[in-house]
């Protein structure tokens, strides 16, 4: 097409050529203004004079309804149609027919293709495919810059309509300033007009053989969950990929002439207009999973890679996703990661986990933020308030930087904290340790100058793994683990499975309250092949050092006794083999769920330690779901009856002489971790970036004086002590 003169000039050739090329008095070009109204580009046949005067909102006027529907539109009586709106300024009276096709291009509307004739013509099924044909090569252009001048499109005001704000849900803390790097790139189809059908067909059954293979193979569970699929959604792609429909269709569009790429984009289209029509959000959403399978399908046609991972990422890579799986995110080189985004995702997914462990910011729930960012847009994420900006004004940038330093200036100080022990002021020593469940978090160790790892949740390596990890990876992943600890301790905790951490690859059957249901220890005790597994796994790479594990979940004395027996069968097992044992094994059981508190004079004679798990225990103590919104946040941990409660654990493991120790969520924040201090804890087990913060704390606190304080006010009946917590940290300035 004509590549001279200016743009006008261009587009008004391209008018011209389609107008005599489909037989029509009158062909015109729309195209979508940021203030989402349609403005005449070019025509040939409409009066010169209404060519950037005339406008048309979105759904008004045919023109108007072809945009908003993304549909194409076939009148005979256009004047008849009771969308039609008159522009006398077009003087468009004398046609009677119209013929309209959107301009697409990856979904989104660009503008509008539209054809009249004098007479009352009934267009064919075939002139329709040929203009919306038309319609895609135009809307390349248009994007490309070839047809209009961009700033023709006021693409300065574009960027800034673009600019967004959205508040997802915060899942991972920190702030990251970045470019958006789109985890499924969207391929966008060049080549339109196909020069060998034949081709085209078999390229496009090979593609379809490969998809259909990868689906099965993700269904088989080789890779389930690898990418945080959902079986039910696995089931509709297959579904989708094996539908005769969507494949007669395909084949149909490249029978037209197209390239089997823009034979996916047309299709796709036609059914995105199809399913935006739908009210019923279940069939909205599947809109989402064709989507992802036209995308799928377009990286077979094109040979290249479906995610982002091993492309050239920015340095400052925010990853925008609609949903991924633990090892996805692993792909990336973590150097050059700087936060994550979801439209789907929520605080116990496996990604979410692996998130934290990375240390980076993640906001979850941010919806339509895949379809609204473009590859390299700058992006803002907040992983404290679950804020996200899109295309910044330079204010915001300001503000973020500002916060950004200001975080870089605490860590400094806390940084400075690395080789002092946490005393307080009245001289008390609390042991800080870690919570870790990955590699990435073993560095973090050391950095935080952290006394050990408290726990580490080994169900973290199965989580993430596609199948079972094997004996041979478990031994050398808890080796490694050992090895990178070096002298510090490690407390290893037993598979904890079930409740939200599901294994995709170990059959599960769907339960009414998870939480309450098949998990942790009730899973090992019932399956004690996996646990002794496992445990034989810890002996074997604890060889000549110090091991120290403990049980999850354990509500009753005889179920620690009997995960015990497991060991003391492993440790048997050993012996009987000649190999070499752990210089020395402490065991301990966790306390998460409440009814061992009434059993502490069993127990503890039992195990060399106790760790409470806060996190479930809260959940359990006031039958408050961890991970439901409406009432996660119900009930606070620092109310008077859960600080009895710790208070009569502490008291009891002090008269049996038994160590205790908190590994839950709330020992990392400054003022539940001072309250703890004064109940007579004396190791917390933290996320690595609470150390600084903590050690902070404790280094200004008064235990002893802040002990009376506590139980003064333990016969409360108050909901929560927070705020008098806080007053007393305010005045005897305690930093949080
Ligand atoms: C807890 O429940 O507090 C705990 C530490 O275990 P998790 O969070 O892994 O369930
Ligand atoms: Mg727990």
């Amino acid at each position: 097409m004509a590549q001279s003169g200016s743009a006008d000039d261009r587009l008004q050739t391209v008018v011209r050529l389609i107008a005599s090329n489909m037989v029509a008095e009158v062909c015109s070009i729309y195209l979508l203004q940021p203030d989402n109204r349609l403005e005449l580009f070019a025509t040939e046949g409409l009066r010169a004079e209404a060519v950037h005067n005339t406008f048309l909102a979105l759904g008004e006027g045919l023109v108007g309804t072809v945009a908003q529907t993304a549909r194409p539109l076939a009148l005979s009586h256009a004047q008849q149609h009771p969308a039609f709106a008159h522009r006398p300024e077009t003087g468009e009276d004398p046609y009677l027919s119209y013929l309209g096709v959107p301009l697409l291009r990856s979904g989104r509307v660009l503008g509008v293709l539209a054809v009249q004739n004098a007479t009352t013509r009934a267009y064919k099924l075939e002139e329709m495919e040929a203009l919306e044909t038309v319609a895609m090569v135009l809307a390349e252009m248009v994007a490309s810059g070839e047809l209009v001048n961009l700033a023709a499109l006021h693409q300065a005001e574009l960027v800034d309509d673009r600019a967004m704000h959205h508040h997802g849900v915060a899942i991972s803390e920190g702030i990251a300033l970045g470019h958006a790097v789109l985890h499924q790139p969207r391929f966008h189809v060049t080549k339109i007009i196909a020069e060998d059908t034949a081709e085209e067909l078999g390229r496009i059954e090979e593609a379809i053989g490969q998809l259909r293979a990868q689906v099965d193979a993700m269904l088989s569970g080789d890779n389930l969950g690898r990418a945080g699929e959902h079986r039910e959604i696995l089931e509709t792609y297959r579904m989708f990929a094996n539908d005769r429909g969507w494949l007669a269709r395909l084949r149909e569009a490249i029978e037209s002439g197209l390239t089997a790429e823009a034979a996916v984009e047309r299709v796709q289209n036609e059914t995105r207009a199809r399913l935006m029509r739908q009210t019923d959000p279940y069939l909205r959403e599947r809109l989402h999973d064709l989507d992802d399978l036209a995308n799928r399908l377009l990286s077979h046609l094109v040979g290249v890679p479906l995610t982002a991972a091993g492309d050239d990422l920015p340095t400052d890579a925010i990853i925008i996703a609609r949903n991924m799986g633990p090892a996805e995110l692993l792909d990336y080189d973590s150097d050059k990661l700087r936060a994550l985004v979801l439209e789907e995702g929520s605080a116990t997914a496996h990604v979410s986990i692996v998130a934290r462990a990375l240390g980076i910011p993640m906001i979850g729930r941010v919806e339509g933020i895949t379809d609204l960012l473009e590859a390299g847009d700058a992006v803002i994420a907040d992983g404290d308030t679950g804020e996200v900006y899109a295309l910044p004004s330079p204010e915001i940038v300001d503000s973020y930087s500002e916060k950004a330093r200001f975080r870089a200036k605490r860590q400094a100080q806390f940084r400075e904290l690395h080789d002092k022990p946490a005393v307080t002021k009245d001289g008390i020593a609390v042991s800080l340790t870690i919570n870790a469940g990955l590699m990435v978090d073993l560095p973090h160790l050391h950095e935080a100058g952290a006394d050990g790892i408290g726990l580490f949740r080994t169900e973290l390596q199965f989580l993430i793994a596609s199948a079972m990890p094997k004996l041979s990876e478990q031994r050398a992943f808890y080796t490694e683990v050992l090895d990178e600890a070096g002298d510090k301790p490690v407390t290893f905790r037993t598979l904890d499975v079930g409740g939200d951490k599901v294994l995709p690859y170990l059959a599960h059957a769907k339960e009414e309250n998870p939480a309450l249901g098949w998990r942790a220890i009730r899973i090992a005790l019932d399956r004690p092949g996996l646990l002794r597994y496992q445990l034989r796994a810890l002996l074997q790479a604890a060889a000549g050092r110090d091991l120290r594990l403990m049980f999850p979940m354990v509500a009753q004395v005889s179920e620690f006794q009997a995960a015990r027996e497991l060991l003391d069968k492993e440790l048997a097992r050993l012996e009987r083999l000649g190999q070499p044992r752990p210089s020395d094994i402490k065991v301990g059981s966790m306390l998460e769920v409440p009814s061992l508190a009434w059993q502490l004079d069993a127990l503890l004679p039992l195990v060399d330690f106790i760790s409470i798990g806060s996190n479930d225990l809260l959940q359990f103590f006031f039958a408050s779901d961890r991970g439901n919104p409406r009432v996660g946040d119900r009930y606070d941990l620092l109310s008077p009856a859960v600080l009895s409660f710790l208070q009569h654990v502490v008291a009891q493991c002090g008269v049996h002489d038994v160590p205790v120790s908190l590994c839950g969520e709330m020992a990392g924040r400054p003022l539940e971790a001072m309250t703890l201090v004064a109940l007579g804890f004396r190791t917390l087990s933290i996320p690595p970036a609470a150390v600084g913060p903590v050690k902070a704390m404790i280094l200004e606190l008064d235990a002893g004086k802040l002990a009376g304080f506590v139980n003064e006010r333990l016969s409360l009946p108050d909901s929560s002590l927070r705020s008098q917590l806080a007053e007393f940290a305010f005045d005897n300035k305690i930093p949080l």
